[in-house]
């Protein structure tokens, strides 16, 4: 493709995105295909010979559009956002279109140094510790996920835990990680990856009522393992659960950490961006105090689409002592004098994409102040959403739910837990294969709660108030057919 045949095609799909996000409502929000009717509907081999443009975009809207499910339509409510925003889309495209690979500092020096920069101005914008600053011992770092940014402070952990030998001699001791039950699944994955296997993850006790995580307990397993001659490496903290937005304690967890000389991991991979409003930066109390490490993706709320997520930690020195390794064929001299910062010895790939741009054209086309706005719209929402349940009979709503994430139930008064379970899930069924909204489920103590969270870039009031109408309809629909 030349040049002038680029830019002929780059706008038509420019013109293309623009246009499926003017209409992205009118699409079926869920997907309604079936497995394999996608792949069906195509050749089942690749083309001999090359194809005008127009007929790959031809496809796109005849054959995958279905297959799509809407993640920016602003009734998705389903997961939490993946928002895709036009600044972020563009900064993507214009790092696609300088093709860098930013593994060192010397293959791209902009890549890496505003890298640097954005990272240094979200921890400024989150009010996080100037420790986890580049100028301090510390840094911040893109990687494509949170389940990746943990995997690699787990191996930081494990490098200061085994006092540098974990390189040399592998996972030779038993080294434990400590989560709850509400932790994300990546914590688990990383410590299977990282050769802890599942007798190395240990699970602390959590509140009953606020699904927290129970320091008491903590102290207790981690004294313990530790006479039991296992090595306390990794403790994580979450700041907003994924199933329900639970917030640990951080502060007493970070004291028992601190009590045992373990690495503090701190996941607020959704929640972590509302501390841009000083109103929600209790959020991270104690981080500043005690964490080690910290992970947000702004791949989620924070208006930056898919993939970008933000490591922090308190000391890179033993994150470098886990990852670095210098072959011949990457060596240079402004690596060998030690002047910059090679981001391919922060994380487990090489190659790196130029993410930093996508950053920064949000954080330069918002402000502080439209991102502070986007976030508020989110809450405001899900508090007025999660007072219309409350004050509906027949509904039950979790408390509290801080950020733009509700979870709630109907009663199904006649029915045992089995069934109401099994009611709610078809509820929820009904309206996802609606098309109109899609939302999500979770299990709390055993039981199924329905999920709906609200922070799409294009969400309104008028969105949030159908979806609850339509809720309530459904339900009223529903019951109509239960026993008794
Ligand atoms: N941690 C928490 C608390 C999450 O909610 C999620 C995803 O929803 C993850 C980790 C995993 O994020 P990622 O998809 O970036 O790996």
């Amino acid at each position: 493709m030349s040049p002038e045949e680029f830019r002929r095609h780059g706008k038509q799909v420019v013109d293309w995105i623009a246009d499926y996000l003017a209409c992205v409502e009118s699409y079926p929000v869920m997907s309604q295909v079936k497995p394999g009717e996608i792949r069906r509907a195509l050749p089942s081999g690749p083309p001999e010979r090359g194809e005008p443009f127009e007929a790959v975009l031809s496809d796109l809207g005849r054959v995958l559009m279905p297959g799509v499910t809407h993640w920016q339509h602003p009734s998705f409510f389903g997961y939490f956002p993946s928002n895709a925003s036009g600044p972020a889309i563009l900064g993507d495209l214009l790092s696609s279109g300088l093709g860098v690979q930013g593994m060192s500092w010397v293959t791209s020096p902009a890549c890496t140094e505003l890298e640097t920069l954005v990272v240094d101005w979200l921890a400024e914008l989150l009010a996080l510790p100037a420790r986890f600053r580049t100028d301090a011992a510390g840094g911040g770092v893109i990687q494509d996920s949170a389940s990746s940014a943990s995997l690699v402070a787990l191996l930081a952990a494990l490098h200061r835990a085994g006092d540098g030998r974990v390189a040399d001699e592998g996972v030779t001791r038993r080294y434990t990680l400590y989560v709850s039950s509400q932790t994300h699944s990546s914590l688990e994955k990383a410590a299977r990856i990282a050769g802890l296997g599942s007798v190395g993850v240990r699970a602390v006790r959590v509140d009953p009522r606020t699904l927290a995580m129970d320091p008491g307990h903590l102290r207790t397993l981690l004294a313990e393992d530790a006479a039991a001659g296992a090595v306390p490496t990794m403790v994580c903290a979450t700041v907003g659960t994924t199933s329900t937005t639970a917030v640990d304690p951080v502060a007493a967890i970070g004291e028992v950490c601190r009590e045992h000389g373990v690495w503090l991991h701190v996941d607020a991979a959704y929640a972590g961006v509302a501390a841009l409003c000083p109103e929600l930066r209790w959020l991270n109390d104690g981080v500043a105090e005690y964490a080690d490490s910290y992970v947000t993706n702004p791949h989620k709320w924070l208006l930056t689409n898919f993939d970008c997520t933000v490591l922090w930690t308190a000391d890179r020195a033993p994150l470098l002592g886990a990852l670095s390794i210098l072959p011949e064929y990457l060596k240079n001299t402004a690596t060998s004098v030690g002047s910059v910062i090679d981001y391919r010895d922060w994380q487990v790939p090489l190659g790196r994409r130029f993410r930093a741009l996508k950053l920064w054209t949000v954080l330069r086309w918002y402000g502080a102040e439209g991102l502070r706005a986007h976030i508020r719209k989110g809450v405001e929402l899900a508090q007025e959403l999660a007072s219309w349940i409350a004050a509906e009979p027949g509904f039950e709503v979790r408390e509290p739910h801080p950020l733009g994430l509700v979870c709630f139930r109907p009663v199904w008064q006649e029915l045992d837990a089995a069934d109401a379970d099994r009611a709610t899930m078809r509820l929820m069924e009904l309206l996802n294969t609606s098309g109109s909204m899609y939302l999500t489920h979770t299990r709390v103590d055993g039981r199924v709660e329905l999920r709906m969270a609200i922070g799409g870039v294009a969400t309104e009031r008028r969105h949030v108030e159908r979806a609850w109408e339509q809720i309530r309809w459904e339900h009223a629909a529903l019951s109509r057919t239960l026993p008794g």
